[in-house]
Parts: C-alpha cells; sequence; structure tokens
C-alpha cells in the first residue's frame, strides 16, 4: 500500500480524498502550505533546527518538523472554517505570564 501512495502524483491523491470526503459528507478546504514547518504553532515566531528532524522555539515549543507542519496547516484550516483560535502572543510576552512548556 505505501509503495502504491508514492507512485501516486499528489494531484491525484488530493482528488481521491475530496471524492472520499463529498460521499462522507466531510468538507475539504486547501490551506496554503507556505512556512508552515518553520513557524511556531504555539507563538508565531520562527522555528530554529535542534537536531535532525527537530524544531525549537524561544518559547519552549519543540517537535518534530512534520508535526509542526501538520499542526500549522490544520491551524490554516481551522481558521478557513471560520473557527475561531485564540490569537498568538510573542514568545516574550508568554514567558512573562508564566509559560511553560
Ligand atoms: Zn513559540
Amino acid at each position: 500500500m505505501n509503495g502504491r501512495l508514492h507512485r501516486w502524483s499528489f494531484r491525484k491523491f488530493q482528488s481521491i480524498i475530496e471524492y472520499k470526503a463529498k460521499l462522507k459528507g466531510v468538507k475539504v478546504v486547501f490551506a496554503d502550505p507556505a512556512f508552515t514547518s518553520s513557524l511556531c504553532p504555539v507563538c508565531g515566531a520562527k522555528l530554529s533546527p535542534n537536531g535532525h528532524r527537530v524544531l525549537k522555539c524561544k518559547c519552549g515549543f519543540e517537535a518534530d518538523r512534520d508535526v509542526v507542519g501538520s499542526w500549522n496547516i490544520s491551524l490554516r484550516a481551522l481558521e478557513m472554517w471560520g473557527v475561531t483560535i485564540p490569537p498568538r502572543k510573542p514568545a516574550d510576552e508568554q514567558r512573562v505570564e508564566g509559560y511553560s512548556p
């Protein structure tokens, strides 16, 4: 199955997901993936590498780059659906308020 997925083009894979979602009545939105793997999903600051695939933020957030990317894409999709997300605060402000990850 994994080998078959890799042979598909991303567009074809996207079309199949859209088709299956419509059959189940699930709404599909397409989020812009730009910078989703380089910005902190907690505070919005730029992340820096901290190991092979791990990214770290000055606010203390740390995660695998794929987790960061999927987290940010889900946040963008929720915003596109109109879900209210608490506004991000600068990392320094969170530190002052006693934020500890
Ligand atoms: Zn952060």
